[in-house]
């Protein structure tokens, strides 16, 4: 089975209210492996509603269409559906439908204004969906050969009647779904090594997606191939080809890793951060349980609180400047020390938009890892504007602390954001 969503309304299409509608039907539907071939959005206009309704019933056996169905001139949806039935198709009224409504408003104490009698109208050969949470009933017709539902706008009552009207109507189908995410390379790099295992015809179906910085392998097994050991067995395997960037699964965000990696060894973390401001510390601290291997950070933005609190010598600062090597593995070392804590990571950059220079351009980025017997800089140059910048410094240091842990050679992997010096 396949499907395809239409969602209708002026300010959709204006931007002023996102189309999370949309989002919610593809994820359900995708949960019992149900696809969707086609998102459309239209405006209450009715000839662009009959159109698309007719057009996405030819593409797909199953339609779901969300708002329009409200009491108002520019709830046009049952009009729509009528036309797209076929031009001489009546609309009825639902005695049903016109019942409850009645009731909903007894039931509140208020009269019903005249307007809302026109939602106890539906196409005649269509059955009307009734709706616990709100006045418009749904409405579900065929459409050529397709099943057309067509449920509330607002979410809270969209998503009752789903799941009581058009649940049933889908397969029960064996399917689960992984992800394994990965930090430090590019989403066309880690694709390409994952080769043949993303072709389009197999199953379990392998897909990859870019968030901030996060690349992340989405797996999609059906049938035999959504048994859970077949799935740990697709998931293991793309951590291997991915490794040592891959860093979890499911859930798992970079901070999340680095806290596990620390957890199982009973060794905890200090953080020196300059330019992200505290962005690394946030990320630990997001995590549940982070106490446990948390010690805590210094946001050293000025040259006199990375000598005072973080231990960099004034000569370290006047000979290199803030945003250098040395600084960072100074950083490194001295809120290691201070904080008692076994690793320490550090962030020294630049973060811009001003700032920048012909030696050390907006983005460039020193972070510092120190630990028992290890010490290590990396410069890095991230492209982008300063949210960016901040984000992905933090992430690396995150990511280069937890590699580091994990064997000191994997701290020197190539990252995608390598600082290349000229020439
Ligand atoms: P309607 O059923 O067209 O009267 O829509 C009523 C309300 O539902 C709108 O004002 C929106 O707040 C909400 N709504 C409609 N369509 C969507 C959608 N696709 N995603 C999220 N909310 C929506
Ligand atoms: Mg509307």
């Amino acid at each position: 089975m396949k499907a395809a969503i239409l969602s209708i309304g002026d300010e959709l299409m204006l931007g002023q209210t996102q189309d999370t509608n949309a989002k919610w039907l593809a994820e359900r539907l995708a949960s019992v492996g149900v696809p969707c071939v086609q998102f459309r959005v239209v405006p209450d206009a009715l000839e662009a509603q009959a159109t698309a309704l007719r057009e996405l019933a030819a593409q797909a056996p199953l339609v779901l269409v969300t708002g329009g169905l409200g009491p108002t001139d520019d709830d046009l949806t049952r009009e729509a559906l009528r036309l797209a039935m076929g031009e001489t198709t009546p609309l009825v009224r639902d005695p049903d439908a016109a019942e409850s409504l009645h009731r909903w408003f007894r039931d509140r104490g208020r009269p019903m204004p005249e307007i809302n009698a026109r939602q106890a109208l539906r196409p005649a050969g269509a059955r009307c969906l009734s709706n616990d949470f709100g006045t418009a009933p749904g409405l579900h017709a065929r459409v050529g050969a397709a099943e057309v539902l067509c449920l509330p706008g607002p979410p809270r009552e969209m998503q009752p009647m789903f799941e009581r009207f058009v649940a049933p109507m889908l397969p029960r189908l064996d399917m689960a779904t992984g992800v394994v995410h990965s930090f430090g390379q590019g989403e066309s790099f880690l694709a390409e090594r994952l080769g043949d295992r993303m072709r389009r015809d197999r199953n379990p179906l392998v897909g990859t997606t870019a968030s901030g910085a996060v690349v992340s392998a989405r797996v999609r097994g059906t049938g035999a191939a959504a048994d859970a050991e077949a799935m740990d067995r697709e998931l293991s395997v793309i951590e291997g080809i991915w490794a040592p960037y891959a860093f979890g699964r499911g859930d798992t965000t970079l901070a999340g890793s680095l806290g596990r990696a620390l957890k199982a060894k009973g060794l905890t973390l200090a953080l020196a951060e300059s330019c992200t401001g505290g962005l690394a510390g946030s990320m630990v601290t997001a995590e549940a349980g982070s106490s446990a291997w948390f010690r805590g950070g210094v946001m050293c933005y000025a040259n006199e609180a990375k000598r005072d609190l973080c231990g960099v010598r004034q000569a370290t600062l006047d000979a290199h400047g803030a945003v250098s090597e040395a600084v960072a593995r100074e950083l490194a070392e001295g809120v290691r020390g201070r904080l008692g804590a076994d690793w320490a990571a550090s962030i020294t950059g630049v973060a811009g938009p001003s700032g920048g220079s012909e030696a050390k351009p907006v983005g460039t980025v020193f972070i510092g890892v120190a630990g028992p017997g290890f010490v290590g800089v990396r410069r890095f140059h991230y492209p982008g504007e300063r949210a960016s910048i901040r984000d992905r410094a933090a992430r690396g240091a995150l990511a280069l602390t937890r590699l580091a842990i994990g064997s000191p050679a994997d701290f020197a992997v190539p990252f995608i954001w390598e600082w290349k010096p000229r020439g």
